[in-house]
This record gives structure tokens, C-alpha cells and sequence, in this order.
């Protein structure tokens, strides 16, 4: 089936009981054992597994073509059960310039339980180099955030793969919708799904999608029921009702995010527009290679420097001056401030999450604050 379909069916049913088209929302905490003391409803205690979380990990595992997902209570949460599930000593391969939450929690969580180095993933020479016999992991991130850089997955995943390493993709940013890493080769996908898979910046969420049930696989699941950082049948609900509308969205974010990058590349105070969609695009071609489309998120400089880009951010009225990603509404934020004194990001750049408002009106309110 089809992504839409997909969406709005996997794992739906009417509720025996009440008729319901939708999954209630079960709260209970517990679930009834049988006579021979089994458990007929298939859940024992809500850590473990519930309903609402079951029909959610089913719909983003076929989104993402895996056999199985794991649901998480935040990306980070998803992230650290990676992390957490490895043995201690373990190598890490991950991106200089990976979501700056991760890193910062590799650093100051597990330093002295695993090792880690941040490299230029995508320069086979340097990935290479780095490679140690403890090496498991490689982890990417495509496009990346805020440069939205690219990292050819086929081409890690050829390396990896030769030296027996498995290869984590956080495709936050391009959704299952735009690009799907198990079918080019990558072991688990990561989502924050408190992004495009939420949509409306009103919940927390993380996911983990295997391509197969591994002896890791059933670690990482261990994480999550032993950890404890599940989401709640609340937030597994609210999730589940916005996937049923993930790929109408992103259609959506990417027809906008094509138009503001466009025209954003003609304006002349505009140094640079990064979008993965545009021709300009260094790894334009490896955009079209692995993803169907270029997804919603864009960054651009200006000419003029760090206050420039402050005049522009405190003069735009549609779209609103705060972090993170993925809703219906248009986000600006001023990336390096975010990051801290160890960005990379230039301060003159400026990182758009482009939302679903009409396009005319996007470019006229980024036309006024420009001016
Ligand atoms: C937001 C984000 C995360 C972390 O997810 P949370 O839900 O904020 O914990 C990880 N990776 C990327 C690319 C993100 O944008």
C-alpha cells in the first residue's frame, strides 16, 4: 500500500465493544489476566505495552518499510535507548554536525561508557580512517541540521556493511515520507516525532524502526519497557490521529519550502539559501538519488551579517521566532544562539521550518521584513 493508506488504515479496527471507528484512548495502566492466567487482550501493564501504543508502533513501522517500532517519550529518549543498548567500550561513528541534543548527550552522559567521534561522515576517506575493530555504530543524519548537508546513505551503508558496523539514520527531517534509509541499506531508523509526525507542536514523541528482529533489536526494546521512557496513550493517540495526515502535510511543507527557497536564492541580500531541492544545492544530485522529495526545512544567510539576520527575524510577522520544527505554522530561529558558545552554525544564518500557510503569504511577509 500506498504512504496515505498506510497512514489512515495500518492497524485500524472498529472496537469490538463500543463500535468505535477510532482507537479509544486506554488509560488503564493494567489489563486483566484469563482463568489459566494468560493474558487474552495480548497486554499485561502499560510500561510494557498498551493499545494506543501498539496501533502507533504498527503505523510508523510500515511508514518507515521496518518490521517493528519501538515508541518512544521524546527523540532524545529514542536516541539514548540506542546508546543505552550497546555495550560498554563501544565505538560510535556520528556527524560533526549532528542534532546538537544528541551530541551534547553522547558527551555528557556517556563519556567513559561508550566512545564517540565526530567526523565528516560523508567523506569516505575520513569515515574510513576512524574505523576501529570496537567500531558498531555509525550514526547519520540526512539532511542535517541546520546546514542541511547530505549524507549519501548508500555509500556509508557500503562501508559500514563491509566491516560488519550497522548504520542508525535520524530522518527527522525528511520523514518516511521524503526518504526511506532502511531500503537504501540502514540497520534503525530514528524519528523525533515530536516534528512532522506530531505536526502541530503540542507533543513529545520519539520513534526507533527496525529492518530486522536482532538480538539488538530485542535490546533496545528491553530499553524502552525496562527504561521506561514510553509515551503516554494520550500522546500515542494524538500521534497516531496526526500520522493519518503526515503525508498530505509534507506534501504541503515541501511545495511551500521549494517556493521560499526560490525565492529567497533571487533576493539580493540573501548570500546563501540551503535546500536540499534547489539545483544549487552542492549534493543536489544525491538528493535526487535517495529522497522523493526535498522535505520542509531551509536555511539561508544574509549578506549583512548577524545583525541583519536579527533585523529580518524581529521583523516577520507570520512566521514566529522559536525552535524546533515540523508544524503546521512557520518557524525562524537564529540557529547559532540555539547551540550555544561550540556552534559551528554561521551567525548570519538563519533556519526555517516552512509551515503550511499559503506561499503568497509567506514570501510577501518575508518580502516586508527584508525590505
Ligand atoms: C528535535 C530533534 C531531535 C530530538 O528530539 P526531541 O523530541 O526534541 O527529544 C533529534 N534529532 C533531530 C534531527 C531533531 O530535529
Amino acid at each position: 500500500m500506498k504512504p496515505e493508506t498506510i497512514a489512515i488504515h495500518a492497524g485500524n479496527h472498529v472496537d469490538e465493544t463500543s463500535k468505535a471507528v477510532i482507537q479509544p484512548i486506554i488509560l488503564s495502566t493494567t489489563f486483566e489476566r484469563a482463568a489459566d492466567g494468560t493474558f487474552p487482550g495480548g497486554h499485561i501493564y502499560s510500561r510494557s505495552s498498551n493499545p494506543n501504543r501498539a496501533l502507533l508502533e504498527n503505523v510508523i513501522a510500515k511508514l518507515e518499510g521496518g518490521v517493528e517500532a519501538a515508541a518512544f517519550s521524546s527523540g532524545n529518549a529514542a536516541g539514548m535507548s540506542v546508546f543505552q543498548s550497546l555495550p560498554p567500550g563501544t565505538h560510535i561513528i556520528a556527524p560533526d554536525d549532528m542534532y546538537h541534543g544528541l551530541r551534547n548527550q553522547l558527551k555528557n552522559l556517556f563519556t567513559g561508557i561508550l566512545t564517540f567521534d565526530f567526523i565528516d561522515v560523508n567523506d569516505p576517506e575520513t569515515l574510513q580512517s576512524y574505523i576501529r575493530p570496537e567500531t558498531s555504530i555509525i550514526w547519520i543524519e540526512t539532511p542535517s541540521n541546520p546546514l542541511l548537508k547530505l549524507t549519501d546513505i548508500k555509500k556509508v551503508v557500503a562501508i559500514a556493511k563491509a566491516r560488519g558496523i550497522k548504520v542508525v539514520c535520524d530522518n527527522t527531517f525528511a520523514t518516511p515520507i521524503c526518504q526511506q534509509p532502511l531500503a537504501l541499506g540502514a540497520d534503525i531508523v530514528m524519528h523525533s516525532t515530536t516534528k512532522y509526525f506530531g505536526g502541530h507542536s503540542d507533543l513529545m514523541g520519539g520513534a526507533l524502526i527496525t529492518k530486522e528482529k536482532s538480538d539488538w533489536w530485542l535490546k533496545i526494546r528491553q530499553v524502552q519497557e525496562m527504561g521506561g521512557a514510553i509515551p503516554s496513550p494520550m500522546d500515542c493517540y494524538m500521534l497516531t490521529r496526526s500520522i493519518k495526515t503526515l503525508p498530505y502535510r509534507v506534501r504541503g511543507h515541501v511545495h511551500n519550502a521549494q517556493l521560499l527557497a526560490e525565492y529567497l536564492e533571487q533576493h539580493p541580500k540573501v548570500e546563501q539559501v540551503m535546500y536540499p531541492g534547489l539545483t544549487s544545492h552542492p549534493q543536489h544530485a544525491i538528493a535526487k538519488e535517495q529522497m522523493t522529495a526535498f522535505g520542509g526545512m531551509l536555511s539561508f544567510t544574509l549578506k549583512d551579517g548577524q545583525d541583519e539576520a536579527r533585523r529580518v527575524i524581529n521583523g516577520l510577522k507570520l512566521f514566529t521566532k522559536a525552535t524546533s520544527l515540523g508544524g503546521v505554522e512557520s518557524l525562524i530561529e537564529h540557529r547559532a544562539t540555539v547551540e550555544g558558545p561550540d556552534t559551528k552554525t554561521p551567525f548570519n544564518l538563519l533556519r526555517v521550518s516552512v509551515g503550511l500557510e499559503h506561499i503568497d503569504d509567506l514570501i510577501e511577509d518575508m518580502e516586508q521584513a527584508l525590505r
